[in-house]
């Protein structure tokens, strides 16, 4: 880590906490620093045992030893949650507060947790499971440059980390790098179909795509062309791809994908 390590609580040990600690040890994180609760045993011995962090059944107890404290619960869980940490820790107003919950916004830790928190909001998305996360973050303006570097460093752990100006472009990224793995996955299963249709045993076709996917995925990560000009250079006139790209292109994919991000965005609103 550039900046400096400080004690950091999870609240919650769940599959995004484990990702996420996970990355912050690989990286040199110090375990020492780390403290995780969580209400049932397994979750913890595991982190204890693999990683070697503080764990705890009191959420209360780790909150108050550390300078930064995670809410990694269930959206829904979270007003009690809260609700317990302002009543059992003191000066929550000295500490930075991140939450990984979808859907809540800064507002309404406001009135959970007290006006004079300083907070950040991450949106991670699932592949932050196996390292390849795209994580969104917006900071109220009482966060310091010092902690968006620390927590910029922590979720690089799982991925990509990208910060946006406010709550609404927040809404955005949810609905494009959100949700944007299920519509993946949607084109790709399509893909598989369409193989198999052909005669394609399934095994086989999802081995294509899957692979097919990560390839594309990693040229347009080395590459500096536009997404359009690379898709472009793999199209050349009159051939196999360009006869395949003309039907996509006659379904208004363009459309297809505008339609299903402000439908996203719209739930986003909705459930905030
Ligand atoms: P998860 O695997 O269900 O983990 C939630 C954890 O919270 C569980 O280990 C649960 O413990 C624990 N918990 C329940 N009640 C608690 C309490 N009162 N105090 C402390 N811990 C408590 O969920 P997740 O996938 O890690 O998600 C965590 C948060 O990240 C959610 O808010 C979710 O919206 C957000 N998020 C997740 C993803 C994703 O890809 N998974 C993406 C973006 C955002 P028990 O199992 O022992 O009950």
């Amino acid at each position: 880590m550039t900046t400096s390590p400080r004690k950091i609580a999870f609240i919650g040990a769940g599959n995004m906490t484990q990702s996420i600690v996970g990355g912050m040890v690989k990286s040199g994180y110090p375990s020492e620093l780390i403290y995780v609760s969580n209400p049932s045993q397994p979750k913890l011995d595991k982190l204890s045992s693999e990683l070697l962090v503080h764990t705890s059944h009191n959420n209360a107890e780790v909150a108050a030893t550390a300078d930064v404290i995670v809410l990694s619960v269930k959206p829904q869980l979270m007003a009690d949650v809260c609700a317990a940490l302002r009543a059992e820790v003191p000066n929550l107003a000295d500490k930075l507060i991140v939450t990984i919950a979808a859907g809540i916004r800064i507002e309404k830790y406001r009135q959970y947790l007290g006006d004079d928190i300083r907070m950040i909001r991450v949106m991670p998305n699932t592949p932050s499971l196996v390292g390849k996360g795209m994580s969104g973050l917006v900071a109220d303006d009482r966060v310091s440059e010092d902690d968006r570097s620390y927590i910029t460093e922590a979720f690089d752990g799982v991925g990509a980390t990208l910060w946006v100006a406010n709550e609404d472009e927040l809404d955005i990224l949810g609905a494009v790098a959100g949700s944007g793995p299920a519509y993946f996955f949607e084109f790709m299963a399509s893909l598989q179909k369409a193989a198999t249709a052909l005669g394609f045993d399934r095994e086989k076709a999802r081995q294509m795509v899957q692979q097919t996917a990560l390839g594309a995925a990693e040229m347009a990560i080395a590459s500096e062309l536009e997404l359009e000009d690379l898709r472009k250079q793999v199209t050349s006139k009159g051939g196999s791809t360009a006869k395949g790209i003309e039907v996509y292109q006659g379904a208004d994919i363009d459309d297809i994908s505008a339609n299903a991000v402000k439908a996203a965005v719209q739930r986003n609103q909705e459930m905030a």
